[in-house]
């Protein structure tokens, strides 16, 4: 079967409820986590038509998840966000303010609050994931640094506030599920490593026990795709230069921060 289509999305939902994981949204986990449970957090960066396609196949099952918007037009489309919402599942602020700022700590405040409430609109937004932008200098994570979510009645950020001592965390990140290493920004200090690339392997290691009782798998619904042309855009003109682009920043960083 081809990886990352929503047909393949589905097989991973099932092996996740045929192995008695429980699903909770973000939001809920932070409330009143239960022992054995996948956290899904998807970060819709772009084609959010996507984003409803997964959440249909997820209340099929009966799973809950959690997504983030970006306040862009790349992301934001109100018939998605309210066909999510009227289906259950949790909606976040995906945010990225520092870096859409250039790093003025007093315009990115504004600007989170603005696109807070604008979100709020839609849904009691509880939770926030930062998005890795990563061509900018700037970690919009650093935001946290002089300010501080609680006061915005916001009760988690998964990347601050998660234990991945204890929760293993799986990234969809370049379309395979090791891609983490060349991530710029998505990636967490973990003691987990696991042998996996294809979707088929996140499943083996679902069924054959491999994974703890707790992990957040990190889904970018735009990089799942039916049809093939999507499927080859998103592949070969989208992943595969912006992976050689993120490699070589990378390089560039880890020789400027040696010197
Ligand atoms: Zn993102």
């Amino acid at each position: 079967m081809r990886d990352f289509t929503m047909r393949m999305y589905r097989e991973l939902c099932l092996s996740l409820l045929r192995n008695g994981y429980e699903t909770q949204t973000v939001a809920e986990f932070f409330e009143n986590p239960a022992s054995r449970v996948c956290l899904i957090r998807h970060d819709v960066d772009s084609w959010p038509s996507n984003a409803l396609k997964m959440a249909l196949i997820e209340s099929d099952l009966g799973i809950h998840t959690s997504y983030y918007f970006r306040r862009s037009p790349l992301s934001v489309n109100d018939s998605v966000i309210k066909g999510i919402v009227s289906l259950g599942h949790e909606i976040g602020y995906h945010y990225e303010d520092l870096a859409a700022t250039d790093g003025d700590y007093e315009a990115a405040i504004k600007r989170f609050k603005r696109n807070l409430e604008f979100f709020r609109g839609y849904y009691p937004v509880q939770t926030i994931a930062m998005h890795g932008r990563p061509l900018s200098p700037w970690d919009s994570k650093a935001l946290w640094n002089r300010y501080d979510y609680r006061e915005h009645d916001i009760i988690a950020e998964p990347y601050l506030d998660l234990d991945f001592n204890v929760m293993a965390y799986l990234t969809d990140t370049g379309n395979c599920w090791d891609g983490e290493k060349y991530s710029v920004r998505d990636h967490v200090v973990s003691p987990y490593k696991f042998n996996v690339h294809y979707s088929d392997d996140l499943i083996d290691l679902i069924s054959d026990g491999k994974l703890p009782e707790q992990f957040m798998l990190n889904i970018h619904p735009a990089r799942w795709n039916d049809i093939w042309l999507k499927w080859m855009i998103r592949y070969y003109v989208l992943t595969v230069p912006k992976y050689l682009a993120k490699k070589a920043l990378k390089q560039y960083r880890r020789k400027r921060d040696s010197i």
